[in-house]
């Protein structure tokens, strides 16, 4: 994981009971303990190994409406506001800046999608428009390559992941949620079919609620239980560079790049056209659900059958709340680095921009995404088991809703009026 991850010092004592548990430390579970935390509702968070430690603290930091489907701009929109808020709210910063994002088409049809996305979201009036050539110059200059154009959202933006999530979960502490970090959850427990506790590797806690918000770990968690939860894995990697003088403020998605201004001063790099897609036994019983988006983005995966099929093979899909859990063999989902994308990214750069010439490689690092069939989260109330709320498959792009989804999670687990519409998150969609 990054270098730059904050540690921060949590509860030792597993308290008897609480009203909800929350389980899993990313920016998600984070968000949803810190909003209960504020409405008095006793709640504890958590964590099998440090807040932040998966997902959440490796991620970009992009903070977008540009490119997400219609149904879930309402809940990027919440988040904006959320984001914009955070610094007051949790008295820390997050490192959040309205810089604007752009995604740049290396044709006229890469355009014309980009057009037809701007019109499936007219209705928003979220200020995003396409940029020409000239304009993509001016904002971004010193470039190398002639676009077809962008399309471009000011409002859009950034927060620094290696800091946010913990500054989150601190304040959360501060107003009385309590949090176990190095915890992992094994199972639930539940009389006359509803939730009523979970049984950690290091004791138990009675509670009325539980909201799972466990990443890349939740099918397995759900499995377990006999609930079916459709998510693969695929890894993205990651590079951080020194400080330098780029060309602009704005986050800049490219066709096989993408880069961002890190607060350090440095920049967050990624082979945008490119995810690593381990094949694991997931991958033959689920594949057949993502067909469509296979056949959309067959050019953006690099399939590797490797040591990691047989690694899963061996981790268990059924278990007791007295075995060791899968959570507690693989405590936190590592990935290595993809050496081969990262310097597919730093040479599209470079090809593109030469101000990247001079940039110096800092840090690298990947990360295990959790991807549904139509890439939108799921967010709702398990109906086969009252008692449980879901929060999780985020596919790619959970890092800038998630304080907003975090506490939508919150909503329907507490029987509140929910922050958006949840619909478009229903479990049973699939
Ligand atoms: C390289 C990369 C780049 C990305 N870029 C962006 C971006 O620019 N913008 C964006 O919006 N999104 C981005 N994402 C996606 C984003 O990071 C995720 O969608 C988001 O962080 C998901 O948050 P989460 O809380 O659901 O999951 P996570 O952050 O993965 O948190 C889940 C937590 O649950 C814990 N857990 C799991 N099971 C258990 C258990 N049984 N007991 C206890 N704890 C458990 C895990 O240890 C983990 O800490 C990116 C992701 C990656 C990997």
């Amino acid at each position: 994981m990054t270098k730059m991850l904050e540690t921060i010092h949590t509860s030792k004592q597993m308290p008897k009971s609480t009203t909800v548990v929350v389980i899993g430390g990313g920016i998600v579970g984070v968000a949803a303990a810190l909003t209960l935390a504020e409405r008095d509702i006793p709640v504890v968070l958590i964590e099998k190994d440090q807040i932040g430690c998966e997902q959440s603290s490796r991620n970009l930091g992009w903070i977008r409406k540009t490119s997400r489907y219609a149904k879930d701009i309402p809940l990027a929109l919440a988040a904006d506001s959320i984001w914009a808020s955070m610094p007051e709210r949790i008295d820390s910063p997050v490192g959040y800046r309205r810089e604007g994002i752009m995604f740049l088409a290396k044709d006229e049809a890469q355009l014309g999608l980009y057009d037809e996305w701007l019109k499936s979201v007219a209705g928003f009036k979220l200020g995003s428009r396409l940029l020409s050539t000239a304009e993509i110059d001016q904002r971004v200059p010193g470039g190398n390559k002639k676009w077809a154009g962008a399309v471009y959202t000011g409002s859009d933006g950034y927060a620094e992941p290696a800091v946010a999530t913990t500054a989150m979960a601190r304040a959360a502490m501060k107003k009385g949620a309590v949090v176990l970090q190095n915890t992992a959850v094994r199972t639930l427990v539940t009389r006359a079919g509803k939730v009523t506790g979970v049984v950690t590797e290091n004791g138990s806690i009675d509670c009325d609620q539980v909201i799972l918000a466990g990443g890349a770990g939740s099918r397995r968690f759900l499995g377990n239980m006999g609930i079916k939860l459709s998510t693969l894995p695929l890894i993205c990697s990651v590079v951080r560079t020194s400080a330098i003088d780029g060309p602009t403020l704005s986050a800049v998605g490219g066709p096989d790049f993408s880069f961002r201004k890190h607060q350090d001063g440095g920049y967050i790099i990624t082979q945008r056209g490119a995810l690593k897609a381990p094949l694991t036994l997931d991958h033959l019983l689920l594949g057949y659900q993502y067909l469509d988006q296979l056949k959309n983005q067959r050019n953006f995966l690099r399939i590797a059958l490797d040591r990691t099929f047989i690694e899963d093979l061996k981790l268990a899909r059924r278990w007791s709340s007295t075995s060791v859990s899968p959570f507690e063999k693989v405590r936190v989902n590592n990935p290595a680095t993809v050496t081969e994308l990262n310097q597919e990214a730093m040479q599209n750069l470079r090809a593109a921009w030469p101000a990247f010439n001079q940039a110096q490689i800092a840090e690298a690092w990947a990360g295990l995404i959790d991807v549904t069939p139509d890439s939108n989260p799921v967010i709702d109330n398990i109906d086969a088991l009252p008692g449980l709320t879901v929060a999780t498959g985020f596919s790619g792009h959970g890092f800038g809703t998630g304080p907003a989804a975090g506490q939508l999670a919150a909503d329907l687990a507490t029987n509140a009026s929910p922050l958006v519409d949840p619909s478009p998150y229903r479990f049973d969609r699939f």
